[in-house]
């Protein structure tokens, strides 16, 4: 951990759109246009702070082991790495979406054992073991909408916010596992040693999440 710079990882992708306007609102503004450059730590108008722009999968790791100081990522991807290694102060209420079990709108005929196609298998794992039901996991990284109709998987956990796709593929959506949305996260050593920043910053985004 750099003592003199307070560095935060940002998530890339849709969520980046939506986080740097609450950023700018905080007065913490990249040197340069984050979508069209291919570095992966930027410069601010604030000499001491430093946005890093990365996989979301990825932040939760950064910020536990003190590379960041800081890092936004989606609620489904702290949850999935399902560590307490850090601090988690503000909801920032935008990518939100849910996260959810789905089945096949017409299901053929089930496994004995509830086969579970999802990339979140820590969490679908932990969800289907307080409901007490034995599953079957089966890790996928993309296309899980295609597991059940293929034979693969009985149901899926994914990620829904309109359900398009999940209808596109003849799934519909069972099982509420959590409502989704970015969260900021803070190292712990961090939030001693640079507590007065950190503080700083994070008023300014609850100011910024309150006015929108
Ligand atoms: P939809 O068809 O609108 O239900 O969107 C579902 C797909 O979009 C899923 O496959 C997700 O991977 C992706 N998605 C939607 N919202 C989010 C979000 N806030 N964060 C990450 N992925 C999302």
């Amino acid at each position: 951990m750099n003592s003199s710079n307070l560095v935060i990882a940002l998530t890339k992708g849709r969520i980046l759109e939506e986080t740097l306007p609450l950023f700018q609102q905080a007065d913490i503004v990249p040197e340069e246009d984050v979508f069209k450059s291919r570095k992966l730590l930027f410069d601010t108008n604030q000499d001491n702070v430093k946005l890093m722009v990365i996989r979301g999968s990825d932040v939760p790791t950064y910020v536990e082991f003190g590379s960041a100081d800081m890092g936004v990522a989606g609620k489904d991807l702290i949850l999935e790495y399902g560590s307490e290694g850090f601090y988690e102060p503000l909801d920032l209420q935008i990518a939100a979406c849910r996260l959810m079990t789905a089945e096949p709108v017409n299901p053929g005929p089930m496994s004995d054992c509830l086969k579970v196609a999802t990339k979140f298998t820590h969490i679908a794992k932990k969800y289907f073991a307080e409901q007490g039901k034995q599953i079957e996991l089966i890790k996928l990284n993309g296309a899980l909408e295609l597991a059940p109709s293929l034979g693969l998987a009985d149901a899926i956990v994914d990620i829904v916010d309109t359900g398009k796709t999940l209808e596109a593929n003849n799934l519909e959506p069972k099982e509420l596992i959590a409502n989704i949305s970015a969260r900021v996260i803070v190292n712990k050593a961090s939030m001693k040693i640079k507590n007065a920043i950190i503080r700083q910053i994070l008023g300014r985004l609850r100011d910024a999440v309150e006015s929108n």
